[in-house]
């Protein structure tokens, strides 16, 4: 896995010390000896990961990485702290200005290497969500990082531990501090049953497991379907390397080394947690984009991006199934009118009424969609001539029934009709544009012969 690490340190030596590590495992390494010049090259390279030293002078790694971490354009790159200091309270406040991680110096490699291959794994995938994301962002959505505060975290911990004493005061602990849920369960079977039944956002596991292999918990849970978005903390001994970098290539978030200090593992659980509702809005931008995209945002049908290649797929399907298909194309009568005599806004008001009673009057299985301004396509399949014909006529008397409520200082309700037009899938009409042509037709001949009434395509003309 090649990567691109920005290596930042005063001191020379300790960069090319850390430069010549990483080349030798084939990453690339551009490198900054102060905080001002790392925020450069890391918002003009977009490096993959930062190793960034804490004791710099004119602006330390803590100032530096805060930085870092309230710009948009490099708040999703992590930044793991190198420093001699090895104090749980320059952990903590590292953890607080947003660094995923810690190394003391000088870095153990194992622990280095396996560390940034999981950062580099962890940012890769971010990197995926925000591609997608970049449209929806154009499209005015954004999902910041730096604006989730502890407040807006929610979710679960699943705390794995069989030594009840301390895994009771830890649950407690991380509930009180947090106002998360933390249940704690003291075997492997209980684990897996609990990520079975209701996936935990976190799970915490004590690597260390008298009953039970610790790290085989950890790739079971990471495998598991219900587990893949979970971020997964293991307890660690003090110094045990070969476990942080074990757990971590087996897909661990993160670790805590015992004795385990309280703040950290709060502070620790809180960059999870935080990340995960990162990648969590990132794709639920994804998820309204696309839903945007496809959706006619004044009524909520279905635009003709979506409803033409729908019809083709409904098509192909009819015609392999031998099931009849029938589209009804519905425009409103003398709507320029409305528009020209109560202004847009009573139009679009009209829209929307007519766009809610012909969802409502067509079956779960039939789709609408809104192709003009004031067009609409029903598309009915499993429906043939006969069928369709009544469904229509449903639709025109249901527009014509009842008048049209509307906000206007003269008038609280306007009479609206519509004209229809229907066709059937036929051997001559096997793609949407035939289909919708023939529709077009028989809509056509509605408005010639004098509006509010349903036209069936011809069966001549169909045929
Ligand atoms: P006909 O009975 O022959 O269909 O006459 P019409 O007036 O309905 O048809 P025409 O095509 O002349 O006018 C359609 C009007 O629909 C013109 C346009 O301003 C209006 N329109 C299109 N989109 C919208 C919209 O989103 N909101 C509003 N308020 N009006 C729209
Ligand atoms: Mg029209
Ligand atoms: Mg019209």
């Amino acid at each position: 896995m090649s990567a691109r690490i920005l290596v930042v340190d005063d001191i020379l030596p300790n960069v090319k010390l850390l430069e010549a590590k990483l080349m030798s495992e084939y990453y690339s390494v551009l490198t900054a000896y102060n905080g001002f010049e790392a925020i450069e090259v890391a918002k003009a390279e977009q490096p993959d990961l930062i190793l960034l030293d804490v004791m710099m002078p004119k602006m330390d790694g803590f100032e530096a990485c805060k930085r870092l971490k309230s710009d948009p354009e490099t708040a999703h790159i992590p930044v793991v702290m190198v420093t001699a200091l090895d104090q749980p309270t320059d952990r903590v406040r590292g953890l607080e200005v947003g660094a995923d991680d810690f190394l003391t110096k000088p870095a153990n490699d194992l622990a280095l290497f396996a560390r940034v291959r999981s950062l580099v794994r962890v940012k890769q995938m971010i990197d995926e969500l925000r591609l997608r994301d970049e449209t929806c962002r154009e499209l005015g959505f954004d999902a910041g990082f730096s604006d989730i505060t502890d407040d807006m975290l929610t979710g679960e911990v699943l705390l794995v531990d069989d030594r009840p004493n301390a895994s009771r005061a830890m649950a407690e602990t991380i509930k009180t501090r947090l106002n998360i849920d933390c249940s704690a369960v003291d075997n492997r079977d209980a684990a897996l049953e609990h990520v079975r039944r209701a996936p935990p956002e976190l799970v915490l596991i004590n690597s260390g497991l008298e009953s039970y292999d610790g790290l085989r918990l950890c790739s079971e849970i990471r495998s598991h379907p219900n587990a893949r978005q979970s971020a997964i903390v293991m307890m660690v001994d003090h110094g045990d390397f070969k476990t942080i970098s074990a757990s971590l290539d087996l897909g661990a978030s993160d670790y805590v080394m015992r004795p385990i200090d309280e703040n950290e593992l709060v502070a620790r659980i809180r960059s999870q947690l935080r990340r995960l509702s990162y990648a969590d809005r990132l794709r639920d931008n994804v998820h309204n984009s696309l839903k945007l995209a496809v959706t006619d945002s004044l009524t909520g049908l279905y635009n003709r991006r979506y409803a033409m290649p729908h019809l083709h797929a409904l098509i192909e399907r009819g015609s392999i199934d031998g099931n009849p298909l029938a589209v009804a194309l519905l425009d409103i009568d003398n709507f320029k009118a409305v528009n020209d005599t109560y202004g847009h806004a009573v139009g679009d008001e009209v829209l929307v009424e007519f766009a809610n009673r012909i969802r409502l009057n067509l079956r779960g299985m039939d789709m609408t969609a809104r192709i003009g301004g004031e067009e609409f396509l029903g598309i009915m399949p499993e429906t043939d001539l006969a069928g369709a014909g009544i469904v229509a006529e449903r639709l025109r008397a249901t527009i014509a029934g009842k008048p049209f409520k509307i906000t206007h200082p003269e008038k609280d309700a306007l009479d609206i009709t519509v004209s229809i037009g229907v066709a059937l899938m036929s051997p001559s009409l096997m793609t949407p544009d035939a289909l919708l042509q023939a529709a077009d037709e028989a809509l056509y001949s509605s408005k010639r012969e004098g509006r509010n009434r349903v036209t069936m395509s011809s069966p001549s003309v169909a045929a």
